[in-house]
């Protein structure tokens, strides 16, 4: 699924310098060279401020919390996406409201976010799942329309982009995580709050960091806030491999379209192609299988990794006891969704020839009995 160690001899030289300038440096916390990361991905999405953080699931957290959301509010979230996009809402004290998925691309489903409005939603947690980004207009006109606060959650999204926009760039703030399998990677843990609100992202930097204020009161606290700081050794890393993130997602969108034109199963069903080519930047390949065991144990045993991005939807997970809300409606897509699909190999280290080895597999499956 993904093989770090075949990135390029001349790239990990790169990331080996980096670390040797770090080291020398004397300097590994929210220095500098974390405020230059903040401004390249912050100006890459298209927005002013950036605040790098410890991982994708605080940026959430710390959007949220800076957002305004308090204990006792609702916010929405999807069904299927990582579980980390639910806890991220537990732990800012909100209420998460799970609300069901579309067909196909398995992402919030507008009617089903509707049936779960109440007089207590504050916000939605958009998740770009998979790298696809949809329907943003009618997104930021359903909050509006109710006076809702738009996150959205873009930790598979990077630098996908839907009318010229940028992922992150279209809600009050968007949350990034750099885990080292996303699209663009640490070598460790980070992540990233990005917004265009000044006064958003002054209360973010307060958060990641204690609660501390940025030197106006000195060191006063003002609210508890987290340890949840990007590091300068991270920040550097990532600052090297954003030169490359573009041909990376290039790559990726490579392998999508020859799984997408070259797998023809009756018993496989392809994701809906996107809308436009920038609009997924195909972090994960999923497809639906009714008889996906079968199908993942025959590919197994031909050499090929596959894994289920999620096995449950998040409403499932025993961690949410009786802390949520669901849609009074069902959860049938998602509940569908989670039983049939799985992940295909898309990294940007894959060669064109094993490319077409899943391919081949694929087509050339005769097993499984529905
Ligand atoms: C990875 C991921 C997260 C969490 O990011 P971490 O850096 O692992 O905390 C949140 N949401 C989604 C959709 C993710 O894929």
């Amino acid at each position: 699924m993904n093989d770090f160690t075949r990135e390029p001899a001349e790239r990990q030289q790169a990331l080996l310098a980096d670390f040797k300038r770090v080291l020398h440096s004397g300097r590994y916390v929210l220095d500098w060279r974390v405020k230059c990361f903040e401004a390249l991905w912050a100006g890459a999405c298209g927005v002013r401020f950036g605040i790098g953080v410890g991982n994708g699931m605080d940026a959430i957290e710390i959007a949220l919390r800076a957002s305004g959301i308090v204990p006792g509010d609702e916010v929405i979230v999807p069904a299927i996406t990582a579980f980390a996009t639910l806890l991220a809402v537990l732990r800012s004290g909100a209420i998460p409201v799970v609300a069901d998925v579309e067909p196909g691309t398995a992402l919030l489903d507008m009617e089903s976010a509707r049936r779960v409005l109440s007089s207590r939603t504050k916000a939605i947690v958009l998740v770009h799942l998979y790298g696809r980004m949809a329907h943003m207009g009618a997104w930021v006109a359903f909050c509006n329309h109710h006076g809702l606060i738009l996150i959205e959650d873009a930790a598979q999204a990077h630098m996908a982009s839907l009318g010229g926009s940028a992922a992150g760039s279209f809600g009050l703030a968007g949350a990034f995580s750099f885990y080292p399998t996303k699209n663009l990677g640490a070598i460790g843990d980070g992540g990233m709050v990005v917004t265009r609100d000044e006064s958003i992202a002054e209360t973010a930097r307060q958060w990641r960091d204690y609660g501390r204020d940025n030197g106006r009161f000195g060191s006063r606290h003002l609210v508890p806030g987290l340890n949840s700081r990007l590091d300068e050794l991270q920040a550097a890393f990532l600052t090297t491999r954003l030169t490359w993130l573009q041909e990376c997602n290039d790559t990726r969108r490579k392998i999508a379209r020859a799984y997408q034109d070259g797998i023809h199963h009756p018993l496989v069903s392809l994701p809906p192609m996107p809308v436009d080519e920038t609009s997924h930047v195909h972090h994960l390949f999923v497809v639906n299988s009714p008889v996906r065991h079968a199908l993942r144990t025959y590919l197994e045993e031909r050499g090929i990794q596959t894994a289920i991005h999620y096995p449950l939807p998040v409403h499932r997970q025993p961690a949410c006891g009786t802390g949520i809300r669901t849609d009074p409606a069902g959860l049938v897509r998602a509940e569908a969704h989670a039983s049939t699909c799985f992940s295909l190999p898309c990294h940007p280290f894959l060669t064109p020839e094993e490319v077409e080895t899943v391919v081949n597999a694929m087509n050339d499956f005769t097993g499984g009995e529905v």
